[in-house]
């Protein structure tokens, strides 16, 4: 693979060799590698920029803080990808990884971003691991994490009955009573799969009315094991070295609900602090993008669920990837043009 801007030396320009103090915290930049593209985030949407990316000849990286996969991860069955009637969550995102190693990506996954910063044209990504890397174009792909619901309980009781992965946890409560928290796609969609292990699962949702999609509650409702409970405002997550109960309060009397686990689905956070540079963004955090997934900073874009955007599905998180590699391809070429000129 050939670029003008890629030269994918190392060197060590970093304090440690030249013995310099560094106050605490500080990252000392152990290495620096330079490429056309990095992409922040190894989910589907980063995965599908890289493969366009990498496709169109251009020096990519991927990173990710864990394994490839991001959402994928945390879901079982898969039926809302054209293609696949139902493939396995963590299957897919194989699939991915394999395709975009493929067409000659490279992928650093169980590596964690550090910061994101901007020097001139340059994109400049340091790791926590000490090293830094370059590139002119960054598709940001970070995704986000779970939104806590901050009651008292959740945090000390957390990986002790509270969790907020079914996919991962739910095989630690079979027979028991299981408390969902939310009333999204995801609390609906992962209760109805608790119940493979519960014996009973409520849904406990803030108001009368579910955000989730129809076909999601359709089956929830059908599922006999699942019972909702509506106008249930969270209070507490009891317990001592495990949950037992969940306090709430529905139209001012104080109730509460004997369960094993308490899985908390009440939305997510996007990943956008990573970005030292002040990018537009929305109240929640959710980075603003024009239709070509451009960020109000030239040179990087942001994809899938960590940009503003009406819903979250592994499908238009592969178009948000493969519409910025476009775009980073096309501005790589006019930073190339106007070098020339
Ligand atoms: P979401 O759609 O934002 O829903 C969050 C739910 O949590 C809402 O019902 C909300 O209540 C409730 N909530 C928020 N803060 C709360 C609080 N402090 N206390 C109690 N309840 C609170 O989030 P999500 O379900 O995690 O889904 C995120 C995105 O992923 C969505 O775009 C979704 O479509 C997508 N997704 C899709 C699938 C699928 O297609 N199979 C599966 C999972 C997720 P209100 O309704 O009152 O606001």
């Amino acid at each position: 693979m050939v670029s003008e801007f890629a030269t994918s030396t190392a060197r060590k320009p970093g304090g440690i060799e030249l013995g310099i103090p560094t106050p605490p915290g500080t990252i000392l930049v152990k290495a620096m590698s330079e490429y056309d593209v990095i992409i922040v985030g190894g989910g589907p949407a980063g995965l599908a920029a890289a493969l366009y990316t990498a496709r169109m000849n251009l020096k990519t990286a991927v990173l990710d803080r864990g394994p490839l996969g991001g959402q994928l991860l945390n879901t079982e069955l898969v039926e809302d990808y054209p293609g696949f009637d139902s493939i396995l969550g963590s299957e897919l995102a194989m699939k991915m990884g394999e395709h975009a190693r493929k067409f000659g990506v490279e992928v650093r996954d169980f590596e964690p971003v550090h910061e994101i910063d901007v020097e001139g044209n340059t994109k400049v990504v340091r790791l926590e691991s000490g090293e830094e890397l370059r590139a002119p174009a960054l598709i940001m792909a970070a995704g986000g994490l779970p939104r806590y619901l901050q009651v008292p309980g959740e945090k000390e009781l957390s990986g002790r009955g509270v969790s907020y992965c079914a996919v991962c946890d739910g095989a630690f409560f079979k027979g028991q009573e299981l408390a969902v928290i939310g009333g999204g796609d995801a609390a609906v969609e992962e209760g109805d799969f608790l119940t493979r292990y519960a014996s009973k699962v409520y849904i406990l949702h803030r108001r009368s009315e579910l955000r989730a999609q129809p076909i999601l509650i359709e089956r929830a409702r059908e599922n006999k094991k699942i019972e909702f409970i509506f106008d249930a405002h969270v209070k507490e997550i009891e317990g001592d070295a495990k949950v037992q109960a969940v306090r709430y309060e529905q139209h001012g009397t104080v109730k509460e609900l004997k369960v094993g686990g308490v899985f908390i689905f009440v939305g997510f956070v996007p990943n956008s602090a990573l970005l030292k540079v002040h990018v537009d963004h929305d109240q929640a955090g959710y980075i603003l993008t024009d239709r070509n997934m451009q960020t109000s900073v030239d040179g990087i874009w942001a994809v899938g669920d960590v940009r503003a955007q009406l819903t979250k599905q592994i499908a238009t998180a592969v178009g948000d990837g493969t519409t910025a590699a476009v775009a980073a391809s096309q501005y790589i070429t006019s930073l190339k043009d106007a070098a020339r000129a």
